[in-house]
Formats: structure tokens, C-alpha cells, sequence
């Protein structure tokens, strides 16, 4: 029997007992936010070199404080392990986790769904969430469908900002037209210091001209700090492999060529240079041609559109598993559920 998690009271439904793969950036930044929330709570957490589980929930503080001061939450006393196969290792415990959020690098493009068939692997049944942004590796996992829903897992993919959030607003959006021409994506992101987000900038990096997924993943940190150098910390990026267009594809929204994607990165300076939207144009049924724009806070943080958004999936995906909803689905699909 699978013992009940803590933060439940009378009258309510068990608090969801969630596990984070990946501990950098957003990984860190999602166990805040989960801090804050009484319908979830962070049991698991896994970094390359180890992980700790604790059933009645993890302390946020002091995984990160391990993390940042030892370089692993494998080194978390007395919940932590320490293991070169975190993941796997992780899984096999067997301790009971109803969903994960999948905050781990896509380097290589298939790594996200290799970890997910080490899922299927182990029979492990629950809700799986991605922040994934290729489309070319959406197209992997979506092809994974029947295997998913034979294994009674419910994967939300491309639920972070972009893909994600803007996304399903693109979706919403285009509800008001019979017809729609274009869907334009343009993401402004600022951060302090680009070792805090280095899987989220090196794949950046990988969208550059003259550059790839492998390119950016062979780049010695030295290497991404030259290239930032040479460019004051910006990363200009457009017409970028981004999932949004299969996504909303997929959702019988718009085809892929009608779909860009671009933005501005500012890898020394956490503010925005330049407000995060999402244009939908289309024309009306009476004929009328028109743009909906969507644009984020500019004091919300790229951390903030995607841990958000990759918990509202979680809770969206939890109801489809208990009701035996299985395989893939995207966030130009389903709507997030709001986690109190
Ligand atoms: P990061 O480099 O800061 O951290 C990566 C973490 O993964 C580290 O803790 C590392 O130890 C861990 N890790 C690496 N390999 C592992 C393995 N084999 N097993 C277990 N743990 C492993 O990464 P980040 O900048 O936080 O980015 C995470 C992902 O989020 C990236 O793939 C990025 O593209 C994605 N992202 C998506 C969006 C969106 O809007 N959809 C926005 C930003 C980032």
C-alpha cells in the first residue's frame, strides 16, 4: 500500500505527490514554486549525480542549498543517494510518485524520449510533463503514443512558456476566427547569469545560424562564455525549431509553415529586452482580418511562464490519469488546471 501523503486534510483530495527531474535552473525554480502550493508537494527530486525521495515531502531550501553547495542533492542526509543512474535509480526505488516534471536538458535531442521510455520500462504508471522545445523532438515522443497509453502513463509535452503557455493562448486565440494565417511567437528573456540556466542557453545556442543541437552540446563552458562575449550576452534567435508549430498543427489549429518562433536572449541582465507575445492572425467569419495579441508581464520570468504552466499541465494530466486517459497530449490541448 502506498502510504498517504502529508498536506491533506479532511474533505480534500490527497495533495499530488510530484518528483522534479533535473535540478538546475528551472528544476530549482519549480521545487520553489511548488513551496507555495498545498495541492502538491515535491517528494522526489534527481540530478546527474543523485537524488533524494522523502514520502512526506521534501525541504525546497535544503535541497537547494545542497545542490548549490555540494553539486548534487544526492549529498541531501539522511533522504539523498548518491548515483551516476539517478533517474533509473530513482524509478527503482518504487516509492510512490504520481507525476514528474521533466526539467532535464534535451541534450542529445532524443534524451528526454529516452528517460520517458525508461518509464515504460519499468511499468511505472503516472503523469509525466516536458518543457521540451524542438519539434523535432515532439515528433519523437508523439510517435510514443500507443506505447505510452499501453503503459497507462499520461504525458503532457511541450508544457513550458514556448512551447507551452503561449501556445495554448494561440490555441484560445484562435477560437475568435473561421480561418487562420499566422501564429507569431517572440519571447524576450532576461537572465542574471547564464550558468544558472546552461541546458536552456546551450540549446539556444543550438538554434543559432552555424550552429546545432550537437555543436551546442560539444561547447565547453569556456566556449559558450567566448560566444557570449562576442556578443555582449544577446542571443538573437528566429526562425527557430520550435514545437509550437506542430503542436498547434496537431490541435487542427493552423499548419506548421503558418508558425515562427523567435526571440531575444539577454544572458547578462534579468531584464526582459523585449515584452514576450504571441500574434494570431486570422479572419473572422464575417471576413474581418485580425490580430490578437497576447503578451506576458514583463516582470514575470522565463522561470515563472514555465514552472507555472508545467505544474497547471501536471494537474491537467493527473485528472486524464484518473479517469484512465492515457498516451500523449499537448498544450495546445488541453487546458491547465490552476494548482492552489
Ligand atoms: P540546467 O542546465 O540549469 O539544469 C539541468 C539539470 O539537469 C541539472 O541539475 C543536471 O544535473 C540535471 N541533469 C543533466 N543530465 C541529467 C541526467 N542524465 N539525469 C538526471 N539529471 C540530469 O537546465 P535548465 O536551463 O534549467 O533547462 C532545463 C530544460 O528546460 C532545458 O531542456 C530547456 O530547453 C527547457 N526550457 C524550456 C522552456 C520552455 O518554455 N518550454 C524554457 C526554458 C527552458
Amino acid at each position: 500500500m502506498n502510504p498517504e501523503p502529508v498536506k491533506s486534510s479532511l474533505n480534500i483530495s490527497p495533495a499530488i505527490r510530484v518528483g522534479v527531474l533535473g535540478f538546475g535552473g528551472l528544476g530549482q525554480a519549480a521545487a520553489k514554486v511548488l513551496a507555495g502550493k498545498r495541492e502538491m508537494i515535491l517528494v522526489a527530486v534527481a540530478d546527474q549525480k543523485g537524488f533524494a525521495y522523502a514520502a512526506e515531502g521534501l525541504n525546497v531550501q535544503e535541497c537547494i542549498a545542497t545542490y548549490q553547495s555540494q553539486g548534487s542533492v544526492g549529498y541531501l542526509e539522511p533522504v539523498g543517494t548518491l548515483t551516476n543512474n539517478s533517474i533509473q535509480d530513482l524509478i527503482d526505488t518504487t516509492q510512490p510518485v504520481d507525476g514528474y516534471f521533466l526539467a532535464l536538458p534535451n541534450l542529445p535531442n532524443d534524451f528526454i524520449p529516452s528517460v520517458a521510455k525508461q518509464f515504460i520500462a519499468a511499468g511505472w504508471q503516472g503523469v509525466l510533463v516536458d518543457a521540451i522545445k524542438r519539434t523535432s523532438a515532439v515528433e519523437q515522443l508523439l510517435a510514443m503514443k500507443e506505447e505510452l497509453e499501453a503503459a497507462g502513463i499520461t504525458y503532457m509535452t511541450g508544457c513550458g512558456a514556448t512551447p507551452g503557455l503561449l501556445t495554448a493562448a494561440a490555441a484560445l486565440a484562435a477560437q475568435s476566427y473561421a480561418e487562420i494565417h499566422k501564429v507569431e511567437i517572440t519571447f524576450g528573456v532576461g537572465i542574471a547569469n547564464w550558468e544558472a540556466y546552461r541546458a536552456t542557453v546551450r540549446e539556444d545556442i543550438g538554434h543559432m545560424p552555424g550552429y546545432s543541437v550537437e555543436a551546442a552540446r560539444a561547447m565547453s563552458d569556456a566556449e559558450v562564455e567566448a560566444l557570449l562575449d562576442k556578443t555582449n550576452g544577446v542571443l538573437t534567435l528566429e526562425n527557430m525549431e520550435h514545437a509550437d508549430d506542430i503542436m498547434l498543427e496537431v490541435a487542427g489549429i493552423v499548419g506548421r509553415d503558418r508558425v515562427t518562433v523567435g526571440g531575444v536572449v539577454d544572458t547578462r541582465n534579468p531584464k526582459k529586452p523585449l515584452s514576450t507575445n504571441v500574434k494570431v492572425t486570422g479572419r473572422t467569419f464575417e471576413g474581418k482580418i485580425s490580430t490578437h495579441t497576447f503578451t506576458l508581464g514583463d516582470e514575470t520570468s522565463m522561470a515563472a511562464n514555465v514552472c507555472g504552466p508545467a505544474f497547471g499541465y501536471l494537474k491537467a494530466g493527473r485528472q486524464l490519469q484518473q479517469r484512465s486517459i492515457y498516451g500523449i497530449f499537448t498544450a495546445a490541448e488541453i487546458m491547465p488546471q490552476f494548482v492552489k
